[in-house]
């Protein structure tokens, strides 16, 4: 880019989102391509096979059905490339959580220009909507980020199968989803370029702002309607706050430390069982440690976590009594060259990554206590 600061924002041209929106799913293929190749877990193919091939066909799409792995890989990308290229697809739409459709995203852009749709079943990331995919190692450790031409043509969320979900996908969906605005403001304060490409405009900005808004007021409702597992007007909007208004808000505003400290926690195979958004939120407290924010926002971020079981300690995401060695090879991969944690408005070593984990660890308990 020759000119300096420039404003940027992207995002997919179409989001869908309602209960039952996967029957409409061929409809909307239909307008992108005739030859489609979709990848889903074997776990999700067994709850949206029928809905997906009465869609497609009824819309005259043809189908391919390709069973995901389950880890976003470099391998993974090449093996369903492969098997899109040898179908002659021309839309590859990725159905699923977060690895399976930054798969999906991956293959679009090794294929050129077929079409790419994504199609989240859970609200437990801000994938589904960027321009990028994070691609890990065949053992699951951060490696990263792939940036790609264009955001997917179309995001589509149907809210019944997000509501039919075990509650844990939604609220870690959340954890993702508050790191956004702490992320964004401390990306717009050091002037940032973001993955978008430039500056934060005003409109990204807002919508990582509307995000945090949604989730303090809704979040709690949104919990309990999982748990339930029923479709309310307020599991509606946090699922819109953790896909649509995190996505364009992280991807055109920036990631910072809450993000870097994340990747650095994937080194920990302690942590492997543990959601992306989970171990985001404990990236987040440190993150809030590390700009020494005020006592009132620490304990508005922890009153929320608690608020809808998200985790706060160490001890939580597998990581209790850890020694100091462990927390610094944390804070090494979490400050590796390259890393979101740059993006703070200050340096920060790996010893002040420890010293947050470890700070922010001991808050939380002490929260607990009250
Ligand atoms: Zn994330």
């Amino acid at each position: 880019m020759k000119t300096v600061g420039t404003r940027m924002m992207i995002s997919p041209p179409k989001y869908v989102q309602g209960a039952g929106a996967m029957n409409d799913l061929g409809e909307h293929a239909a307008r992108l391509g005739t030859n489609a190749v979709v990848l889903a877990d074997k776990g999700v193919w067994g709850f949206v096979d029928t809905a997906v091939t009465a869609s497609l066909s009824g819309a005259g799409v043809k189908l391919t059905k390709e069973v995901f792995g389950g880890l976003c890989t470099q391998k993974e990308i090449d093996r369903v490339a492969a098997a899109a290229r040898a179908a002659g697809a021309d839309v590859i739409i990725g159905i699923g959580g977060g690895t399976a459709i930054d798969t999906a995203k991956a293959v679009g852009h090794a294929l050129g220009d077929i079409a790419v749709v994504s199609a989240p079943t859970v609200a437990s990331t801000d994938a589904p909507t960027s321009a990028l995919a994070v691609i890990y190692t065949e053992s699951g450790a951060f490696e990263r980020y792939s940036f790609f031409q264009r955001n997917p043509n179309l995001v589509l969320v149907d809210t019944a199968l997000v509501a039919g979900a075990p509650s844990r996908f939604i609220v870690s969906g959340m954890g993702d989803a508050l790191a956004t605005w702490y992320e964004a403001r401390v990306c717009v304060a050091a002037n940032r370029v973001a993955m978008a490409g430039g500056l934060a405009t005003e409109a990204s900005l807002a919508l990582a702002r509307l995000c945090w808004e949604t989730l303090m007021e809704y979040g709690p409702q949104a919990r309990l309607a999982a748990e339930a597992h029923v479709v309310t007007p307020a599991l509606e909007k946090v699922t819109e706050a953790n896909t649509l208004l995190s996505g364009l808000g992280f991807e055109s505003c920036g990631l910072a430390a809450a993000h870097g400290i994340h990747n650095g926690l994937t080194v920990s195979h302690k942590v492997h069982g543990m959601m992306h958004g989970e171990k985001v939120n404990i990236g987040t407290l440190a993150q809030l440690v590390l700009e020494g924010a005020p006592t009132d926002e620490l304990d508005t971020y922890l009153r929320f976590s608690r608020a809808v079981g998200l985790p706060t300690t160490l001890a939580e995401i597998g990581l209790g009594d850890p020694d100091r060695e462990e927390l610094l090879a944390i804070g090494r991969a979490a400050t590796a060259e390259g890393e979101t944690t740059h993006n703070m408005p200050f340096p920060v070593t790996p010893e002040m990554v420890a010293d947050a984990l470890i700070a922010g660890d001991s808050y939380a308990r002490a929260y607990a206590k009250r």
